[in-house]
């Protein structure tokens, strides 16, 4: 299988911070005035930067028992369950660990409550939703014994994790889906404003549902967290490795621009680049995800926010925020626009829009932050099937190439897991976990219908989320709270 080229894949430096002045401009003005809104933003990098350590580019042929293409959550937690089973593992990373969405995310561990029962249930019925949200809840839990294990200091708070509604029009939308988890066995509490206010949470986030599970971390430590344990594991690490050509059989053979590997079996860990990698091209879309990071807040501020427990916040939108802080001070706030680049491809380009939607949200949600200024933006790529259940299995003659994509930007606990769990597989042994994921998942429409399908999608839910976001500034505006403007 050869790889097609990336096209507009930047692949050196820095991966995580926008380097200004960002996105394809019109104008230079225009280019000036998104400045200008973005503040005066230092581009020091996001969660990881390229270690100090980098691995060495695989040169020449070698052979393994398993190979594993990635070195995100996913890989590394293969590569590590793989080689405490016993077997010789190489992974081939293109740039280098946690360079992909598991170096960007917020750091949100969440379980069974971001499950999408609705779409699920419709496509699977009752019996396989429980067990993809069982999936999804030990998802946690791995983690969870993950740190523990490997003595992984991620700054993990395990604080539960709030839903909240910044308007009335969402209060229907979280007290069902509080009903629907509890179906599921996922016990979730409503939160009125007294509530809210009881723990500190910023007024904007009128109430909620909270969840007594999950919390935050610091995703760039986690990932190298696990970079360091599958070294010490003695997994074969070669960054810089960019696989281009693959083919399955017996022995599978992954070609890098200086090296080939061979192995009985392959692991997929690209999550979102994997169907560019010539799997899956028409199962899974890359849908790009923005953050963007404020500087510290100082003491003063941050004793004026008094939110003691640091739950991460997501919004009920449909396209939701995410707000946390994080232990060094900083707000991270993510999502509210995603977009599917044509092709499916996954440029490593920075996307003003979205910085800008995310920073005039963080403006709404913290009015009295207004003057904190922004210190990164950044972006990345999760990885969607059309009916957002996670893509894991196996494909070849001898079903000995393995994958895990598709888990919906819930990647930290899941892919995560699905990596040690294929570790399993790969042993010999089909955890249930992994047998309860089994479906049939649907085919994407054909390019240029996809783009259109996907990304006229998304703005219908954007002009949905859109109308929310006005009338919770009119009812802001008229209870004096300062809006921005
Ligand atoms: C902005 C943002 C916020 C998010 N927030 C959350 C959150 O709060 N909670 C949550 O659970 N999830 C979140 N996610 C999703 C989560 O980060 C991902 O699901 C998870 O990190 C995926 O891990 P992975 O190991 O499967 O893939 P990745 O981390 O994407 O790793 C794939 C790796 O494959 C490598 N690769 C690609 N092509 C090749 C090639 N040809 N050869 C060799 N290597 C290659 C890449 O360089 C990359 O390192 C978020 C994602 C984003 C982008």
């Amino acid at each position: 299988m050869v790889i097609e080229p990336n096209a507009g894949y930047a692949g050196t430096g820095n991966p995580i911070a926008a380097k200004g002045p960002i996105g394809d401009f019109a104008s230079r003005a225009q280019a000036d005035q998104t400045d200008a809104a973005l503040g005066k933003y230092r581009t020091i990098g996001g969660w990881v930067e390229k270690p100090q350590d980098i691995q060495r580019e695989l040169e020449g042929d070698v052979s393994a028992d398993v190979i594993v293409v990635g070195a995100g959550f996913a890989g590394l937690n293969a590569a590590i369950a793989l080689a405490n089973q016993g077997a010789r593992v190489v992974v081939i990373e293109r740039e280098f660990a946690g360079f992909g969405a598991s170096g960007r995310n917020a750091g949100y561990l969440a379980g069974g409550s971001g499950a999408k029962f609705d779409l699920f249930l419709d496509r699977i019925g009752r019996e396989q939703t429980q067990k993809v949200v069982d999936y999804f809840e030990a998802g946690v839990s791995h983690v969870e014994s993950m740190l523990e294990e490997h003595g992984i200091d991620c700054d993990y708070i395990a604080s539960g994790l709030i839903r909240a509604g910044i308007h009335p029009m969402h209060e229907a939308n979280i007290r069902s889906n509080i009903r629907t988890a509890a179906e599921f066995g996922i016990k979730m509490q409503f939160l009125d404003w007294a509530a809210m206010r009881a723990r500190g949470i910023p007024p904007a986030f009128l109430f909620g549902s909270y969840i007594n599970r999950g919390g935050t971390l610091d995703p760039g430590k986690y990932v190298m967290g696990l970079r360091r344990a599958a070294l010490e594991a003695g997994v074969t690490l070669y960054e810089n490795t960019e696989l281009l050509w693959w083919t399955a059989g017996r022995v599978v053979e992954a070609r890098t621009p200086r090296g080939i590997a061979r192995a009985p079996f392959m692991v997929f860990a690209t999550n979102a680049y994997t169907p560019r990698l010539g799997l899956l091209e028409n199962k899974v879309v890359p849908m790009r995800v923005s953050a963007i990071e404020t500087e510290p807040l100082c003491a003063e501020q941050l004793a004026q926010l008094n939110w003691p427990n640091r739950e991460g916040i997501v919004t009920a939108h449909r396209k939701m925020e995410s707000h946390r802080l994080t232990a060094r001070n900083t707000l991270v706030i993510t999502t509210k626009r995603v977009r599917y680049a044509f092709g499916s491809r996954t440029p490593n380009i920075p996307d003003s829009a979205a910085y800008l939607a995310l920073i005039r949200a963080f403006r709404e949600r913290f009015p009295t932050l207004k003057d904190l200024a922004i210190r990164a933006c950044w972006s990345g790529y999760i990885s969607v099937a059309g009916d957002a259940l996670p893509v894991v299995g196996a494909t070849g003659e001898r079903q000995n190439v393995f994958y895990t994509t598709g888990c919906s930007g819930h990647g930290v606990g899941a892919q995560s897991l699905a990596g040690r769990l294929l570790a399993e597989r790969i042993r010999g042994d089909e955890p249930a976990l992994l047998a309860g994921l089994r479906h049939q998942t649907p085919s994407t429409l054909p390019e240029p219908l996809r783009w259109c399908a996907v990304n006229g999608a998304m703005s219908m839910l954007g002009r949905m989320d859109e109308k929310v976001d006005r009338a919770a500034r009119a009812a802001a505006a008229c209870a004096g709270r300062q809006a921005f403007p």
